[in-house]
Formats: structure tokens, sequence, C-alpha cells
């Protein structure tokens, strides 16, 4: 068999690996346009911070090794420029020398990836200081632009994972970076209440974070937004999205989708059955909701990259559809999310609800215990695990896997409240964060306790509901909710009396656990109108403070405490 593949780096290469893996004897034949195949895009950003000095070393592969070692011909600086998918050729121009000639294929496999957005209305975004990061070569353009111009101030345009990647990354080295963003929030994945923990830390870094802000211009060393803000920016990183490479597909009648992607089927399969289709060029099925999305992510290139390969030999694959699970490090957070956040659940009609936990991710008596925050999504009745999103210094990670594993084998609170996870004080709680937050799924189905969230603390302030606090007195010393009652879980007993019966009470403490305490006694002595602020102190800081601090807007805390 011969095979072609176009592209060569996470999905064209895994392709190839794999259709060698599976037979010796056929020949593979990979095209890559640019000088580079098999490079890490994942970690083109941290070559501006330093971390990877050499950008020589973002290429994990070099032609020579793949045909020695898999016996695979990647030829690079070759670009696909037509297919011929009834005579079974491609047309590849050299991009060095300009000559031009047809290779046939049995099977055909396009991995041409996404480009990176440059949007047309933009005034100056073909600028000579306008660049974008998808592969090798435009880090080093990039990064000899900073040095030689020893660029000092810039704005990224766009915080997605890859805008927030690179803003890191320049800040790390003490460039000044202003971050735009046309959206009320970075990272969409997540929902607007756990996000704020990630402005937070922006800010607290030094970024200068411009929400709901469209890019009119770039000139003269300057970016004007829609709003009439001038920011200065001698340099503009352009991270607004990527568009599947449908250019080549389109021209010989392969079928797009409703996204704009390749259309392909569950084997990934093109409407030309000899040409498959992977990785971000293609459309794919959201597991939960049925529906046609795109999802750029790296995994589900390889994966879908073996199930191609297989499938040329006869051998299908299960193809379960995406959740999407991603996870990004922004200074000393770690952020990380999967399945369907609130937005979605409301776009596509689910009946859901959530539970917030703040958990240690650790014994508290090791060093460097953090909290972590983790918001559950759960469809109603049935307790359906949806989606999950968590915050902190510590392995986050793990603890979206567990969820994005249960999401995947269609998984409810029950099995997650029951699932038995590794323990020992240095990795976890023998009741793990994501255990704990099933328990607090389950109490609020089971109608056992309400809560509110701390997004709708600031309404509950200013109409002056009744709000218990049952830290204890040096802990609400420290700072408290305006108008809260300081009762401590440790004298509740004794002064009931203080607690109304005829109106809802809102109690919390630091992290919840305290309160939930108190809210179960209460509930049994008869107080019915008994609500816990998930979140509670803690929470409501961190959720707080960015837009205090942003919006100059009224403190509804005395003093802010993020221990
Ligand atoms: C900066 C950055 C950071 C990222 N970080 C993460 C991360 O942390 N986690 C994660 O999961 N994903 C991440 N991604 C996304 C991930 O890299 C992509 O989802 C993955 O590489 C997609 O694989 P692909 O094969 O579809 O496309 P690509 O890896 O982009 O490869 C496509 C290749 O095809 C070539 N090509 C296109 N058309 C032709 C043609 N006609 N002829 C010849 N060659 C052609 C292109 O030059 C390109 O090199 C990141 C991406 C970037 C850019």
């Amino acid at each position: 068999m011969k095979i072609l593949v176009v592209g060569g780096v996470a999905g064209g290469a895994s392709v190839a690996a794999r259709a060698r893996r599976i037979d010796e004897k056929s020949e593979v034949i990979m095209f890559e346009r640019g000088p580079h195949i098999s490079f890490s895009n994942c970690s083109l950003p941290y070559h501006l911070s330093g971390m990877i000095q050499d950008s020589a070393e973002l290429v994990l592969m070099e032609p020579m090794g793949l045909s020695k070692k898999f016996n695979i011909d990647a030829r690079v600086n070759q670009e696909v420029i037509a297919i011929d998918p009834h005579d079974k050729f491609v047309t590849v121009k050299n991009l060095l020398t300009g000559e031009e000639y047809r290779e046939s294929y049995d099977k055909l496999a396009l991995s041409p990836g996404a480009e990176a957005v440059r949007p047309g209305a933009i005034e100056g975004i073909n600028n000579d200081n306008v660049f974008v990061v998808k592969n090798v070569v435009d880090i080093e353009k990039l990064q000899n632009y900073i040095v030689q111009n020893d660029v000092a101030e810039l704005a990224v345009v766009g915080g997605g994972f890859i805008g927030l990647e690179v803003c890191e990354n320049l800040v790390k080295v003490g460039k000044k970076v202003h971050l735009i963003e046309a959206l009320d929030q970075v990272m969409n994945p997540l929902d607007y209440d756990m996000v704020q923990l990630l402005h937070k830390e922006m800010y607290d870094n030094g970024v200068d974070l411009l929400l709901k802000e469209r890019v009119v211009s770039i000139k003269d060393g300057k970016v004007f937004l829609d709003s009439g803000k001038e920011i200065t920016a001698e340099l503009v990183v352009m991270a607004a999205g990527v568009r599947p490479e449908t250019t080549l597909a389109k021209q010989c009648g392969i079928e797009l989708g409703e996204t704009g992607a390749i259309l392909v089927n569950r084997n990934y399969q093109t409407n030309y059955p000899d040409i498959y289709a992977v990785g971000d060029a293609i459309e794919v099925t959201h597991k939960l909701t049925g529906k046609k999305t795109k999802l750029a992510l790296a995994g589900p290139a390889q994966r879908q990259a073996r199930a191609a390969a297989d499938h040329m030999f006869g051998k299908s694959h299960n193809n379960n559809g995406v959740i999407g699970s991603s996870c990004i490090h922004m200074f000393n957070l770690n952020v990380a999310n999967t399945g369907l956040n609130e937005k979605q659940c409301k776009q596509f009609g689910f009946n859901y609800d959530v539970a917030y936990s703040i958990f240690g991710d650790r014994v508290k008596l090791i060093p460097g215990v953090s909290p972590i925050f983790f918001k559950l999504i759960y469809e109603v009745p049935t307790g359906r695990v949806l989606g999950a999103q968590a915050i902190g210094k510590g392995a986050v990670d793990k603890r979206i896997d567990v969820i994005a594993t249960l999401i995947f084998m269609n998984g409810t609170l029950e099995h997650l409240k029951e699932l038995e996870l590794c323990y020992a004080p240095h990795f976890s709680l023998a009741r793990d964060v994501v255990n704990q937050t099933a328990l607090v799924g389950l109490n609020l189905l089971q109608n056992d306790f309400k809560q509110v969230r701390v997004s709708e603390v600031r309404e509950l302030v200013e109409s002056g509901a009744f709000i218990v606090d049952v830290r204890e007195a040096d802990e609400f010393a420290e700072g408290h909710i305006v108008g809260a009652k300081n009762i401590p879980m440790s004298q509740i007993r004794g002064r009931l009396d203080e607690i109304p019966r005829d109106q809802p009470v809102y109690l919390h403490c630091k992290s919840s656990q305290r309160a939930y305490n108190v809210i179960r006694a209460l509930q049994t002595l008869g107080f019915d109108n008994v609500y816990c602020i998930s979140g509670s102190f803690l929470g409501l800081c961190f959720h707080e403070y960015y837009l205090d601090q942003t919006t100059g807007r009224q403190k509804i805390v005395t003093e802010y405490n993020f221990a």
C-alpha cells in the first residue's frame, strides 16, 4: 500500500508512524510545507521566556531520523497544492525550488491543522511587528524581533490558551504585556465565576488585562481599541483563535461540515473513502451534546490519527466523540477543565446544577499545601456528571482527568462519591476534592441543603440579607462580609436565638465545611430557610478581588483574606 500524509506534525506524523507500525512493507510519504516536522507546538511559548533556550529543541524528530528509524519519507518544504481524488494522486510543490511533481496514493491522510486567525478588519494586521504563534519559524521570528528591537511593551490579542501562555512567558522576562480580549473573560472553556481567580492571578503578576475590548488598528507603535483606548505596543501577537485549514480539501471537492471544518465519518474518512482527515482541520462530535464542533487540541489529533491509520488497514475504533479536556499553567496557578461548562449547558438546554468545593490539595501538615477551587456540573435529576473546572497551585489536572474519565463512562455523582482514589498525605486527602464535591452535589440533588454562590453575595449584601459568618472571632476580625453577623461554630448552640426563623439565613465560613456542619445542625432544629454560601469567604475574596480592583466598585468585604 502507498500512503501519503499531508502535514508533518501532531496528526500527520502520528498517522505515518502508526501506518509503519502496522505494516513494514507499505510506502509512507509525509509532506510538510514548513521546514520542520514533529515539533512541539504546545511548547512554543516557552521559548520566549528561555525555559526552552534553543528553538532547535522544539523539534522532536528530523526527517532523517524518521527515515532511518521508521522508514518514513518525510519531505519538508513541500506543499501539497492539489488532490485528484478520482485518479488518486496529489500535486506537490517544492517550496525551495518551485518544482512541481505528482505522487500517487492508495490512501491519503490530511492533517493540515488550523491557521491562526488574522482578522482582516484590523488596520495594520499584516504589519511587520504583528506575529502569530503556530510553528517554530513563527516563534523564532517573534523572539528575534523582541531581542533585536529590545521590546519592552507589547500587546497580546486573545485570551485563549495560546495568548495566555505567550503572555506569561513574556511577563516572566520582564515585558509589560497588555492582554486584549473581546469577551468579558479569558479562557472561555471556564465559567465566569471560576475565571475570576485567573484574572486575579494575571492582575497580580502585572498583566494589563483589557476585557471586552476589540482591536481596531495597529500603527505607530500603538494598538487602538474600539473603546477609544490607545495601548503602547512595540509589537502585537495575534492569538485570536484558529481556523481549520480547508483550502486544499475544498479544492478537490472534499465536503466541509456545518462548522466549516472537514466533514469525516466515525472512521475519519472524508466523502472520498480513500481520503482520511484528522486533527485541527476536522469537525468532531461532542459526546455530551451530540452536536458537531471543532476541537483544536493535540490529544484528540493523535487519537484520531491512530484510528485513521488503523482503518486504512481494516481495523475500526470506537469513536465516542470528544468532551474537550484542557489545562494551562499560568504564573502560580494550574487551571484545568473538562466537559461542558455552564454556558454550554444553558446553550444546549441541559437541566443542570453545580457544586463547589474548596479543599486542600494535600494534608494540611504537608509543606506546600494549597487549596483547589473545584466546580462540578451535573445533570438534574440524573446526577450524570457533565463537566468540571479546577484551579489551584497543585495537581488540578489529575482531578480533572478523573472527571474526564467519569464523563467518558457516563458516570454520575453516585459513582464519583464511591470512586476509590489513591491517597497519602503528600498527594491528596483521604476524601479527595472530587469525592467531596460529589457529596455536595448529592446533598443538593437530594434537597438536603440549599446553596447560593459567591457570585450572588453582592446582591445579598446590597439587599440587607441575613448573613452569618461561623468562623471564629479572630478570623472574622481579619476580614468579613460587610454586615455579616459573627456566630462562631463553637458558640452556635448557645446563640440560636440570634438566628431568625422567619427569613432566609445565609451561612458561610472560610471554605464551607464548618458552614455545612452548622447548616445540618440548624436544619435538624427546625431552621428551614438556611443557605450555604458555596465557596464561602475564601471563594468570595478570590471572586471579588479582581473586579473590585479594576472597576473601582465598592467592596463587600472589609478586608480580603486569601490565606
Ligand atoms: C502555541 C500552541 C500551544 C498549544 N498548546 C497546546 C496544549 O497545551 N495542549 C493541547 O492539547 N494542544 C495544544 N495546542 C494545539 C495542538 O498543537 C494542535 O491541536 C495539534 O498540533 C493539531 O495537530 P494537527 O496535525 O491537526 O495540526 P498541526 O500540528 O498544526 O500540523 C499541521 C501541519 O500541516 C502542515 N500543512 C498544512 N497544509 C499543508 C499542505 N497543503 N502541504 C503540506 N503541509 C501542510 C502545516 O504546515 C502544519 O505544520 C497548541 C498549539 C499551539 C500553536
